[in-house]
Formats: structure tokens, sequence, C-alpha cells
């Protein structure tokens, strides 16, 4: 296995215990700016799911918040009624509430500014800070030059504010075509940052919003909104992707239009969460969705939050991985087995142990009377002290693993083979005494004798054993679904490989278990997205699909953790 890129295991964090960012924001506070006030926000569109990678921005958003004794707004930045949906608006506001953080009674829209915006773009075109342009977006995009050569003026640069004025009030009376004209800064076609030559505030689009319906012809863009809305919200620190950097000078700009000495919001920039074997962009996640290659959004192979949760991954788990990774100034891709990590650690301590047979093969106990049975005792969580035992029956016929049991092992084998001493947990040591197979020499059957002074609780217990087998009776045992998944990509970096990225989609990510044999304390007390732990064999957790007839388990992560020990050095 690769190692970890240091970007992953680094605290990122000062003596102090803070990161970067939050070290900005205590030196604001404690030099007096904006009048001591803290107050974030997390701006999702509401164009699809939120993934990991929107957790680690509003983990910092909210957390920051906490921290200091702010305050975090949810905004949803709704300026393009093309793409969004309350379906997103509904799920987004369910995943940030499910990693435990509320925005109490500071729920905004950019739309709510649309009236104050549109007042703003009005003054700048009044004061020639502004003009409308009505070439192509083609021509548009040939006149901007390079970064190192100036851009060209627009033919409509030189319009008198007035003509301008008239142009714009008839884009959003719906006068005109969408396309046709835009509203745009005048500030230099020469400026070494791109951003700053002529940005387009405002575009043409007949879609009706889902909030304000037919009301606007005109939207803002991003650029000429969110440092605006962060204004108008009170926003000190508004905290976003190190994509923005550019756009910082403009965010300056138009707050500056706005803003004085005594308060101004102030843009900080951080790395990107990536990581392996998936995409992190909506583009990309709809893309799967809307072409069923996932089974939505929340598809437990999603990096969706969603998806992350049907999966089993926790809140805990989540907000652990975030803090390892931690928020620099350098984009890196992290590694997915590091979450999976968390996720081990979070379920160690809380998952309940159960036994639950995945390949299952039947052990006959030939020295067992047919009709006895026994109750025996199993540690319900040895991790936690207040977890306590639960019964678990016994009997002749018991369900083992098929990979428990090898006829003709290697070395080192301490499972089950014939002749050989092997303990079934909490219950007794058995020797193998045979096979059973069917005409193409396939094991039907195992066979074992049972010491029966080996029971569990009895001295005869103490007896070393190499070995020690997990197993469910069978005329008890409950039959479950479970679905085991694999990376979603069958490369490590999806997004920087040519061509496209669905080809590159692991064929076999899923794959459904039907008669998984599990004791019937599981089986009563199973809630949907109750994790538990298989023993010996990894951390479940019940999905929604789950019927009155019918357990479906998903497989969250398996036990085995190559990972911990590189983290721990
Ligand atoms: P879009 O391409 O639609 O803008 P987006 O993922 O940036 O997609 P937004 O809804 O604009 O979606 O994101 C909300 C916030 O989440 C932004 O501040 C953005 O910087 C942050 N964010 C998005 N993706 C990541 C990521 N992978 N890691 C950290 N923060 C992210
Ligand atoms: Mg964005």
């Amino acid at each position: 296995m690769e190692t970890p890129a240091a970007e992953n295991l680094g605290p990122q964090v000062n003596e102090g215990g803070l990161n970067f960012v939050e070290q900005i924001i205590k030196e604001d506070l404690e030099a007096g700016k904006n009048g001591g006030r803290l107050n974030t926000r997390f701006p999702p569109e509401p164009n699809g799911y939120l993934h990991i990678g929107h957790a680690k921005a509003f983990i910092m958003d909210f957390g920051a918040a906490e921290k200091f004794g702010g305050t975090c707004n949810l905004r949803f930045d709704d300026t393009n009624p093309q793409k969004e949906d309350t379906e997103y608006v509904e799920a987004i506001k369910r995943d940030i509430h499910w990693l435990g953080y509320d925005w109490e009674d500071r729920l905004y829209y950019a739309s709510d500014y649309f009236p104050k915006l549109y007042a703003l773009a009005e003054r700048l075109i009044k004061e020639g800070k502004a003009y409308v342009d009505e070439q192509t977006s083609e021509q548009i995009a040939a006149q901007k030059g390079t970064p190192t050569t100036p851009g060209t003026n627009s033919p409509y640069r030189d319009r008198s504010p007035e003509e301008n004025l008239d142009l714009f009030h008839r884009m959003n009376a719906g006068e005109f075509e969408e396309g046709s004209m835009v509203l745009r800064a005048k500030i230099d076609m020469a400026s070494d940052n791109m951003h700053f030559r002529d940005p387009i505030m405002y575009r043409i689009i007949k879609t009706p919003h889902w909030r304000t319906g037919t009301e606007w012809k005109v939207y803002p863009m991003y650029d000429f909104a969110h440092g605006q809305s962060d204004y108008f919200e009170g926003v000190t620190h508004s905290i976003c992707t190190l994509e923005f950097v550019p756009h910082r000078p403009l965010y300056d700009y138009f707050v500056k239009e706005l803003a004085d000495e005594s308060y101004c919001p102030r843009q900080i920039e951080f790395n990107r969460l990536n990581l392996t074997y998936t995409v992190m962009s909506k583009r990309k996640l709809l893309q799967l969705v809307n072409e069923g290659l996932v089974n939505g959004w929340d598809d437990p192979r999603m990096p969706t939050i969603c998806g992350l949760r049907r999966r089993g991954y926790t809140p805990a788990s989540i907000k652990d991985f975030v803090g390892r990774i931690g928020y620099t100034k350098y984009e890196a891709l992290n590694h997915i087995e590091l979450l999976e990590h968390s996720v081990r650690e979070d379920l160690n301590k809380h998952a309940t142990r159960v036994s639950a047979v995945v390949n299952p093969v039947k052990l006959v106990l030939t020295n067992y009377p047919e009709d006895k049975t026994e109750t025996m005792l199993m540690d319900s969580n040895p991790e936690d002290p207040t977890a306590g035992t639960h019964e678990m029956p016994f009997s002749r016929e018991l369900w083992i693993e098929r990979e428990d049991f090898m006829e003709n092992p290697p070395k080192k084998f301490f499972r089950m083979t014939p002749g050989k001493e092997v303990r079934l947990k909490s219950a007794y040591i058995v020797n193998c005494t045979g096979v059973k197979k069917d005409a193409d020499g396939n094991i039907e059957e195992i066979y074992a004798e049972v010491d029966f002074d080996s029971r569990s609780g009895l001295p005869g217990a103490d007896r070393k054993v190499k070995g020690t087998l997990h197993w469910v009776s069978v005329p008890t045992a409950v039959e479950v679904e479970v679905r085991d998944y694999d990376r979603l990509f069958a490369v490590e970096n999806p997004s920087a490989e040519e061509g496209d990225f669905r080809d590159l989609l692991n064929p076999d990510s899923l794959k459904v278990r039907t008669n998984v044999k599990v004791e019937p304390w599981l089986a009563e007390q199973a809630k949907v997205g109750d994790h538990f732990q298989f023993q010996r064999i990894g951390y479940y957790t019940v999905d929604p699909d789950t019927t009155a007839d019918r357990i479906v388990f998903n497989r969250t992560i398996g036990l085995k953790d190559s990972w911990g020990k590189q983290i721990k050095k």
C-alpha cells in the first residue's frame, strides 16, 4: 500500500490548537474588527445533495462560530432557477442537522436579496460603473484576452448611463431573449486579474424561480451576489475553497460599494476535500444518479452525506476524519482509508457485537443430542462496560463461515480442519471429524464432536486452543440480506484521468448476499440505521429497504485496518 500523503497526517494546527482560518478569526476578534462580532455562513447552491467535501466546509463554518461564540447562517445560493429545486433544499437541511449543526433562525436565501442587488446594480449603472452588453457570450469570451495579453473593450462599453438603465429595466421586464444581453461591471479589460475584465453581473433567465416565480427575468452572477449577500446578512468571515482566491479582489471590489470601516466581510480560502476512488463534482454525481449508474443520491457507494449515512458512517467519524486532514492552503488528494479508519474507530466503541454468518456452511455436532438446546451468553460490546450480555441459542446444527474450514490447510491455519480442535465462541471446544461432499466435490456439511467439559464458564474451557470461530444455531437462525460494497471507481483519482469518468466506474462495487444467517436476538431488535459488529467480519448497518419479513444490512466497513498503524506512527 502507498504511504498516505503528508497532508493527511499532520495536525495542521498551531500551538493553540487552531487551524489557520481560526487563527485569522481570533486575530480579527482580538483587533475588535466588525465590533468584535463573528458571523460565518454556509452557502450551498440547492442544485444537488451535499457530499463529504461540503461537510468539510460547513464543519469549518459552524464549528468556528461555535468555538468563538459567534453565529453561522445557512444561506441557499439560489441564483440559478434552471438547476435548483426544493428537494435539494430539504436534503441539505437534513444533512447539516444530522452532523449536529443548527442555523437556528438564520436561514436565508440569496433570492431574498434580489431587490437589494437590483437596486445596487441600478446605482452602479447610474455611476457609470456598469453597462449592458449586447454581444454574444462567444464574442465576449473572445475579447477577454489571456493572462498575458489585455482584453478588448466591448463596442457597447461607453453607452450612456440613461441608455444602460433603460436596457437593464427592459431586460428584467422580459423584452429580450436569454443570451441576448448581459449587464457587465465596467472595470478594466487590461487587468492582470482576469476576473476584473468587465465581469458579468446579470444575465437573462426566463425559467421561473422556485421561490420568486416570474418576478425576475435577470439573475445575478455568483461574483455579484455572494459578497453583497454576505454584507446584507452581517457575515464577517466568508470562508470558502481555494478556487475562489482569484475571485477575492472582485469580492472586495463589489463589497466596497456597500461596506465601510465599521463593518466589512472578509473572504478566507482553504483547500478542498478530494477523496480517492470517488468524484466530488455535483455535476458528475447528478449524472450518476440520473443515468441510473447508482441507486440514487443516497446509494451507499456515493460520497454524499446521505449515502455515507445509509452506508453506516457516523457524524462523529466524519468529523474525526475532517479534523485529521485539517485545513490548509494546499490542494491534496485525501485517502479514503483514513476516513474508513475514523469510521472503524467510532463503530468499535458503539456497535453491538452479534453473530452472523455471511457465507454459511452447516456444521453438525455428531455427539450432541438432537433434541437438546442450550443458551450461551455473549458479550454485547467488550468496549462498552454498560453494554452487558445477551443470550444466544446453541444446538446440534450450526452455521459457520465456509472460509473457516479447510480440508488441506496450509501451516498456520488455525480454524477448522479435520483432526484439529477449535473453539466455538462462548460455547464449546469441538474436534473436527470429517465432511460430506456432493458429486462435484463441494462441501455440504462438516462434522465435529463436542468436548462437553469445555463449555464456556466451566474449568475445562480454559484449555488453550488456537482459533475461535463464530457460529449461529441453525433452527433459530434468521436469514437476512447483506449488501457488500467496494470502491465506486476502479481508479484512485478518476478526476485526473482522460476520457469519460463513467468508464472508470468499478463494475463490481455492489454484491448482494441473500442467505446470510444471523442470531435471533439481532433480528428482534434491528432498527433502520442501527450499527452492529458482525463478529470477526465487519461493521454492518440496517438499511431502509428493510421490511417486516426481510432485514437488509449494508456492509459499512470491514474490521481489518491496515491504515491505523501508519497513523499512530
Ligand atoms: P458547484 O460547482 O455547483 O458550485 P460546489 O460543490 O462548489 O458545486 P456549492 O453549493 O457552491 O457547491 O458549495 C457550497 C460550499 O461548499 C462552497 O463554499 C464550497 O467552497 C464548499 N465546497 C464544495 N466542495 C467542496 C469540497 N470538495 N471540499 C470543501 N469544500 C467544498
Ligand atoms: Mg460552488
